[in-house]
Parts: structure tokens; C-alpha cells; sequence
């Protein structure tokens, strides 16, 4: 099979880079609970650049800024990520749904007071318009699973002037959720990642055999994310993505 019937996309580190976004945002986040932070506001450490790529869900950014303002090493969270953040969000005292709560209302304070400031913070990846344009020309639906919020991936996506047949957000579930229910709809299905646990994740389930998986490697990579992907997830670079279908790796 050549193409894809959906073509389903991730969309931070894979449509779009906000790297800003997600620094500012949970920077003041974390602020609002207290974190030291003397910094630069905009400006994106490299420490936290060096961290997204663990990220799952958006409160775990509020956590490293919060453990980065009070001096945390970036070594802590890169060597045992799910260990750091544990200890850090115990240190902090707050609840995932909490943080992400706060997180969400910050953005939507953010989008709702100065639209075009927070939606500027968020760049394309460049052919990504001109890649999902081709889809429709070739039959397949495009839609976009994301753990961010549904308010703000759309936010997003209407800026650009894309218009998915649907946007999966957090509410919706997990992302495996909701290929089970893609999977219902057409076939088959192939699903555009960076997040290799994630991938493994959909590999592993019997339910989702059949669905296309590819790592994008232009995305938030861990540095050993490449040697770690096994068959039957592909290796996506920019270059495939931005082929034919009938050119992707299969
Ligand atoms: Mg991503």
C-alpha cells in the first residue's frame, strides 16, 4: 500500500516548533509558583532545550522549569528523566492535573489578551503546508493527535491556514485511544511521531497492527532515539516527509 487513507501527525515537533512557547509559558508557570528564576524570561536555556525531547505532557515542563530555576542540572533529568521529575514534582508539591490546569489557563490567558504574540512564539516546520496541501490532491485525510490541548492545537493549525479533517487533543485520550478509533474509520492509517516511546507504544499493541509508524526526524529527538527505533517503525527525515508517499520508507 503506497499511501495512507489518514495520515495522522503529532503536532509539536513534527507540524510545528514552540520551543519558545513552551519555555515562556512554563516559565511563568513556574514563577506564579514560586521558582527563583533570575534569567532571561525569553530566551530559551539550553538546558531546557536539551530536556524537551523526555517531555510527554505539558505540565512535566512546568516541573523542569520550576527544578531549573532552583539549579537543577540538566544532567539529572537527562540520565533518569522519569526519576527527576518525580522528585522535582514532589519538591514542588503540586499535582500533574494541577500544573496542567495552570498551564492551560496561562495559555488561554495568553491567546485570549495577545493572540498574535503567543500564536508568533510557534513556528511551521518548513514544507509542512505545502506537504499537507498535497493530501487532499491525493485522497488521504490528515489529522493531528496531540497531548496539547484542543483549543490551542487549533489556535495553531488556523494561524497557518491548515485545515485537518479532524484535531485530537489531550481530551480525547491517549493517542493510542484514538488510532483505535481512526483505525474503525478508513485504513490504513500512518502515524507521524517524534516521540519513539510513543511509537513503541503503538507497536506494541495488537489492536493498532496495521498502522504505519515513522519517527520524524526532524522533531525533539533523545540523542539515542535513532538507534533505538526498530522495525517495523520507520525513519522518517524531512526530505520523505516532504515526498510522495509512494517514496516514504515502507
Ligand atoms: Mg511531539
Amino acid at each position: 500500500m503506497s499511501r495512507p487513507a489518514i495520515l495522522a501527525l503529532d503536532l509539536d515537533g513534527v507540524l510545528v516548533d514552540g520551543m519558545e512557547e513552551y519555555w515562556r509559558s512554563s516559565l511563568s508557570v513556574a514563577r506564579s509558583l514560586g521558582a527563583p528564576w533570575t534569567g532571561s524570561h525569553e530566551e530559551v536555556p539550553p538546558a531546557f532545550r536539551c530536556i524537551r525531547p523526555w517531555v510527554h505532557t505539558g505540565w512535566e515542563m512546568v516541573v523542569v522549569a520550576w527544578a531549573l530555576a532552583h539549579g537543577a542540572a540538566a544532567e539529572a533529568f537527562l540520565q533518569d528523566y522519569p526519576g527527576a521529575l518525580r522528585q522535582w514534582q514532589t519538591r514542588l508539591g503540586q499535582s500533574p492535573v494541577a500544573l496542567q490546569d495552570a498551564l492551560e489557563r496561562h495559555r488561554g490567558d495568553c491567546l485570549s489578551r495577545d493572540p498574535r504574540g503567543w500564536l508568533a512564539q510557534h513556528r511551521l516546520y518548513p514544507g509542512v503546508a505545502q506537504r499537507l496541501c498535497c493530501c487532499g490532491a491525493e485522497g488521504v485525510d490528515w489529522v493531528v493527535i496531540t497531548t496539547k490541548g484542543r483549543e490551542f492545537a487549533a489556535a495553531l493549525l488556523k494561524q497557518d491556514g491548515l485545515r485537518p479533517t479532524a484535531v485530537y487533543g489531550r481530551e480525547d485520550g491517549p493517542k493510542v485511544r484514538v488510532l483505535r478509533r481512526l483505525l474503525e474509520q478508513r485504513q490504513p492509517v500512518w502515524f507521524v511521531e517524534d516521540r519513539l516511546p510513543t511509537l513503541e507504544q503503538v507497536t506494541a499493541d495488537p489492536q493498532l497492527r496495521g498502522v504505519g509508524c515513522y519517527l520524524a526526524a526532524w522533531g525533539y529527538l533523545r540523542h539515542a532515539d535513532r538507534q533505538k527505533l526498530r522495525p517495523p517503525t520507520h525513519w522518517l527525515d524531512h526530505a520523505a516527509f516532504c515526498a510522495p508517499f509512494s517514496a516514504w520508507p515502507a
